[in-house]
C-alpha cells in the first residue's frame, strides 16, 4: 500500500518508444488526464532509465528489464502482447495491451469481406476470369455454411456474434465454455477434432502463446471437411505454411486468406505470394485507431495509477 502514496503524490517517469506522429497525438492526451506522469521519448528524452516505471511501445528497446530497473507496468500500443513474452516476464511487472473498440469494428469489416467473397466464390471466379471461363456453380445460401471461430475473446466473440446476425451457423471454440447467442460453444482440446469437422470456414483470432503456436497444422487442418477454407487473422506463428500449402495442393482445402505471418514484411520468395489458392493483405485486418486509441492510453495508465482495474491487462501466466 506504500506504493500508492509514492504512486499519488510524485512524479512518475514514462518513456514512449514509437513514432513521434502518435507521441504528438498520445503524449497530450495522457498528460491531461495524469498530471503526475513525466513523458519521455526514447531515446534521446530519456534521462535516467532508473526514473522508469511504465514503458509505452510495442516493441521494447534491448535489454529493457535491466536498463529500466524500476519498470512497473507495459502498455503494449497494440492488441497483441506476444512479443513481450508474457510468461518470461518478472512478476512485478503488470502487461496491459490496447483493448480498442475501433480494432474490433475493423476487424468485423475485414472479415465480412473476406467470408462474403469465400462464400460466394468469388475468389474462384477471380480464377476463372482470367482464363476467360464462364463455370457457374450454385451459389449456398448463409445458413448452409458454418463459419468457425477459434478464440472467442475481444475479437472473436463479437466476430461470432456478428457472422450469427448474417445468417450464417456459427461454431466457435475457446479454451473454457461459453454462452454466446446463436452460437455453438466448443472447448479444449478434447473437443478440437469435432468442432474442426463442422466447420466450412474457420477463422483464427487465437492469442499466440506456447499453447496455440503452430496450432493450425497438417493435422488440425485436416480434420476440416473437404472444400473448407482458412482465414488468418491471428498470428503467422499460429499456422504452419508447409502444412497449408500441402493441403491447398491436395485440394483437401479450397482457399486461404492470410493477413498475417511468420515473418512480416512476407519475403518475395514465400510460396504464398503466387499461390493460386492464397490471399494476402499486409497485417491490416485492423490496426489501432490514433485518435480513440490516445484517449484509451490516457484512461489505462489513469486507473494504473489510481490502482483501480486497468482494461486489457493481462494475466502473464496464461500469455493472454
Ligand atoms: P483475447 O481477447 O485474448 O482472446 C483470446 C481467446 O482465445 C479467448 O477466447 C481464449 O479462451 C482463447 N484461447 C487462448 N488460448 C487458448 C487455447 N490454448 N485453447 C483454446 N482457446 C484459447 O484475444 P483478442 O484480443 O480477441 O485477439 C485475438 C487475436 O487477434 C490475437 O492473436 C491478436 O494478436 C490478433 N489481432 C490481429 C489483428 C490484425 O490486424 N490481424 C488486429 C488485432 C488483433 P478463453 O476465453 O477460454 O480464455
Amino acid at each position: 500500500m506504500d506504493d500508492v502514496a509514492v504512486m499519488s503524490d510524485s512524479t512518475i517517469t514514462l518513456v514512449y518508444r514509437g513514432p513521434r506522429k502518435r507521441a504528438a497525438l498520445w503524449r497530450p492526451a495522457v498528460e491531461a488526464k495524469c498530471s503526475q506522469i513525466r513523458w519521455q521519448n526514447w531515446p534521446d528524452e530519456v534521462s535516467n532509465p532508473a526514473d522508469v516505471q511504465i514503458l509505452v511501445t510495442w516493441l521494447p528497446p534491448e535489454d529493457y528489464l535491466s536498463l529500466f530497473p524500476n519498470l512497473k507496468v507495459i502498455f503494449s500500443v497494440g492488441m497483441g502482447v506476444d512479443q513481450f513474452s508474457p510468461q518470461q516476464l518478472p512478476e512485478h511487472i503488470q502487461l496491459v495491451r490496447m483493448q480498442d473498440e475501433n480494432v474490433r469494428a475493423s476487424m468485423i469489416e475485414y472479415l465480412t469481406g473476406a467470408v462474403m467473397m469465400l462464400h460466394r466464390d468469388s475468389y474462384s471466379y477471380a480464377q476463372l476470369q482470367q482464363q476467360t471461363l464462364w463455370q457457374p456453380s450454385r451459389p449456398k445460401l448463409a445458413h448452409q455454411r458454418t463459419v468457425g471461430v477459434i478464440g472467442l475473446g475481444f475479437l472473436g466473440k463479437a466476430v461470432a456474434e456478428h457472422f450469427a446476425t448474417l445468417g450464417f451457423k456459427v461454431n466457435g471454440w475457446s479454451r473454457s465454455p461459453k454462452t454466446i447467442d446463436n452460437v455453438a460453444s466448443y472447448h479444449g482440446q478434447n473437443q478440437l477434432r469435432d468442432f474442426m469437422q463442422s466447420v466450412d470456414c474457420l477463422i483464427c483470432l487465437l492469442p499466440l502463446t506456447p499453447a496455440t503456436e503452430n496450432m493450425l497444422n497438417r493435422d488440425t487442418l485436416s480434420w476440416l471437411p473437404p472444400g473448407a477454407s482458412i482465414i488468418n487473422v491471428g498470428r503467422g506463428q499460429h499456422l504452419v505454411d508447409e502444412d497449408l500449402l500441402a493441403l491447398l495442393d491436395n485440394e483437401h482445402l479450397s482457399h486461404a486468406v492470410l493477413d498475417v505471418f511468420r515473418e512480416e514484411p512476407l519475403k518475395q520468395e514465400h510460396p504464398f505470394w503466387t499461390h493460386p489458392k492464397v490471399h494476402i493483405t499486409p497485417h491490416v485486418a485492423a490496426l489501432v485507431v490514433e485518435e480513440s486509441a490516445a484517449e484509451l492510453m490516457a484512461d489505462n495508465i489513469q486507473a494504473w495509477l489510481q490502482q483501480t482495474p486497468v482494461s486489457g491487462s493481462i494475466d502473464k501466466t496464461r500469455g493472454y
